[in-house]
């Protein structure tokens, strides 16, 4: 069985701040680099920004 992807499992899906739920959330394309991605998050329930990071920790191939 295959384990589910790591960057799947990232996925923020509540607000850090408020705990509002992924209607609230409005995500901006995001921005990939060499070896991490970024993200910018706005919640529309608190009206607070961050920035989710996800590295790439690992590879396989396919
Ligand atoms: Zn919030």
């Amino acid at each position: 069985m295959k384990p589910t992807s790591p960057a799947a499992q990232a996925f923020r899906v509540l607000c850090p701040h408020c705990g509002s739920g992924k209607s609230k959330l409005k995500a901006k394309p995001a921005q990939a680099q060499v070896a991490s991605v970024t993200q910018e998050v706005h919640c529309t329930g608190c009206n607070k920004q961050w920035i989710d990071t996800y590295q790439l920790t690992g590879m396989e191939s396919a």
